[in-house]
């Protein structure tokens, strides 16, 4: 007898049939108002097998009538936007939201940067001109921080990557490949004007916005940082740059 686990799905302890390869499950492109970020209970988490098939062959064959629980399958999720249109906001929410890595390429890179690596030293020359950083460095540490144990485990979400049809490709080659792909839209003149008012606190990494989101205190105020490719000029690159790259992004 086979009994239902919190999914509603039974498992049984049958050789269970595998997850069918990534390649084949279902992807969506969402716009960026997701009903699932407001603050609702969490869904049920999808299970790594689906057993109904095998549950029959269980009872028909008389054999033992031990159910177990099916192991989560982690979710992986692909964010992409425009610099500024909120996907730190959305990363926030969605990582607390389903217990996600959030795996950031700005962020990898930026740790290259401020660690002096040889990576690091050429990834700057390209964020200085806010183009893309070349794939020799982006896509081998993407790919090893989402082989690391802990997205392995809990699932991802990757925040900044794919930026080119060729990063795509080369994740996939590596069997890396997401569930669903959220894209972000915000009207153009808004983004320039929230990545130009941008500061960072590097004490608590809060981030504020010096008209829409000022900083609480004085103290405050005069701790912020501001990012080195968020003045007008940069962002201009980098949203050109962007809108090269998103088509050739969705068309896969
Ligand atoms: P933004 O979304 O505002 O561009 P990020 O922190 O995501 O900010 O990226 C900062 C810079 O790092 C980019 O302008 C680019 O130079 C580099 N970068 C980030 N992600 C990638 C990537 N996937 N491929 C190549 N370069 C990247």
């Amino acid at each position: 007898m086979a009994m239902a686990c919190s999914g509603h799905i039974p498992a049984v302890t049958q050789p269970q049939p595998r997850t069918p390869p990534l390649a084949c499950r279902s992807r969506k492109t969402l716009s960026s108002r997701l009903r699932f970020l407001r603050e609702d209970p969490a869904p049920p988490r999808r299970l790594r097998a689906s057993p109904i098939k095998n549950a029959p062959f269980a009872r028909r064959s008389g054999g033992p009538a031990v159910v177990a629980m099916a192991k989560p399958d982690p979710l992986r999720i692909m964010i992409s936007g425009a610099p500024a249109s909120g996907k730190g906001t959305q990363c926030e929410l969605i990582t607390k939201k389903y217990g996600l890595v959030h795996v950031a390429a700005g962020d990898l890179l930026r740790a290259e940067v401020a660690a002096g690596s040889e990576n690091g030293k050429q990834a700057k020359e390209y964020m200085e001109k806010g183009q893309l950083v070349p794939n020799e460095i982006v896509v081998m540490m993407v790919k090893e921080r989402l082989l690391q144990s802990d997205s392995l485990e809990n699932g991802w979400l990757l925040d900044g990557y794919p930026r080119s049809l060729s990063q795509a490709t080369a994740l996939q080659a590596f069997g890396l490949q997401a569930d669903l792909f959220i894209l972000l839209e915000v009207p153009e003149e808004i983004l320039v004007e929230r990545v130009v008012g941008r500061r960072l606190d590097p004490v608590t990494g809060r981030i504020y916005h010096l008209k829409y989101s000022p900083p609480e205190t004085e103290e405050i105020a005069a701790r912020l940082t501001q990012r080195f490719d968020d003045t007008e000029e940069k962002v201009k690159l980098r949203l050109r740059t962007h809108h090269q790259n998103v088509e050739a992004v969705l068309s896969m």
